[in-house]
């Protein structure tokens, strides 16, 4: 890791553990912390997750865990380039998805709305009880007794006016990027989208025009490649431009932590991502397909649901703490948000 800037959080300052530990010989609370969450099982689960589209759609598109890796990639460039904790957002980078179910936003949806007079149910609380309290993998407590910093930053995503830690600023901007980028380049690899489409985007039409000026003899496939390569290269170093400007005169992690969010893109570019997003969302995220995948694994999840609620006998035993504890709905819950995509399909017969 390179060195840290002065407004960047030092490890030694963390505000340590729940559960209290002797630091490790060789390795800081935010190595720990990143060791922990990518030797848990929930973390493994991400690989078979979707982002946005599933395995019945091909094998170009990213997975829950390959967008979380992106988003890692994406993040320690920026916190280099600021010189910001590396290690802290590298661990809150492979958090951040954690607690999302089965088929993303749809599953999280389902069981939001069949837990509705339960309490709900949404991805960044989910992550929060994942870590602090189902993973078992410890002798001395439960969770995985993450550092404080680290759970702060998934709290953030559950929405808050605190400013959070720059680094958590960091691996938020790198997670919009990640998404924003590969999600038009999984579309278009899997044909829901098109190039004639796409390039009404400013965001989409900027990179284009760059690529042009560099190469002149690309087929479409080339030509949409190294779109992509632009469109990840034009926001990171914006948003590492703009912050720069923004942190000149900060001079520690407290004073940031006073101020509004301060990695973030340029006005132009905040506006041109969002035109990006609003355009994903119509064309992609509501394509028919899209669409039809959504109504059918919706169906599939809430017969499951109703399933185990019946009978709490068929969940497995590890889950008997929570149905005494908390009700068989919430127990039901937290087994289908660790099942897989392909583990929900299986279960309902393959269909
Ligand atoms: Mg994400």
């Amino acid at each position: 890791m390179a060195a840290i800037c002065a407004y960047g959080f030092p490890a030694k300052a963390t505000a340590g553990r729940v559960h209290g530990e002797t630091a490790h010989p060789y390795r800081n609370p935010f190595q720990r912390d990143r060791d922990r969450i990518v030797h848990c099982a929930a973390f493994r689960r991400l690989s078979g997750k979707m982002q946005v589209f599933t395995a019945e759609f091909g094998n170009y598109h990213r997975t829950r865990l390959t967008h979380t890796l992106e988003v890692a990639c994406i993040a320690r460039t920026i916190g280099r380039a600021l010189g910001l904790n590396e290690d802290l957002i590298e661990a809150s980078a492979y958090l951040h998805d954690i607690g999302h179910p089965p088929f993303g936003h749809t599953g999280e949806d389902v069981l939001n709305r069949l837990l509705a007079d339960s309490g709900g149910f949404e991805h960044n609380a989910q992550a929060l009880r994942i870590v602090e309290k189902r993973e078992q993998r410890y002798a001395g407590f439960p969770g995985l007794n993450l550092s404080r910093e680290i759970l702060d930053g998934q709290r953030y995503k559950m929405g808050t006016s605190k400013t959070p830690l720059l680094e958590i600023q960091t691996m938020d901007v790198a997670d919009s990027i990640a998404y924003d980028t590969h999600d038009v380049d999984d579309a278009m690899e899997l044909g829901l989208l098109t190039a004639g489409q796409v390039i009404h985007t400013a965001l989409w039409k900027a990179a284009a025009y760059r690529v042009r000026q560099l190469w002149t003899n690309l087929d479409d496939a080339e030509f949409r490649r190294a779109v992509i390569h632009h469109l990840i290269e034009r926001q990171v170093s914006n948003v590492i431009e703009t912050a720069k400007h923004r942190l000149q005169k900060i001079t520690s992690y407290e004073t940031a932590l006073k101020l509004p969010v301060l990695i973030a893109p340029s006005a132009e570019l905040a506006e041109e991502k969002a035109e990006m997003e609003a355009f994903l969302l119509a064309e992609v995220y509501r394509h028919p397909q899209v669409t039809e995948h959504r109504r059918r694994v919706s169906l599939w999840l809430e017969t499951l649901f109703r399933q185990y609620v019946k009978d709490g006998r068929k969940l497995p035993e590890r889950y008997a703490d929570v149905i005494r504890e908390e009700g068989i709905e919430r127990a039901t819950a937290d087994y289908l948000a660790d099942q897989t995509d392909r583990s929900v399909k299986e279960q309902i017969g393959g269909s």
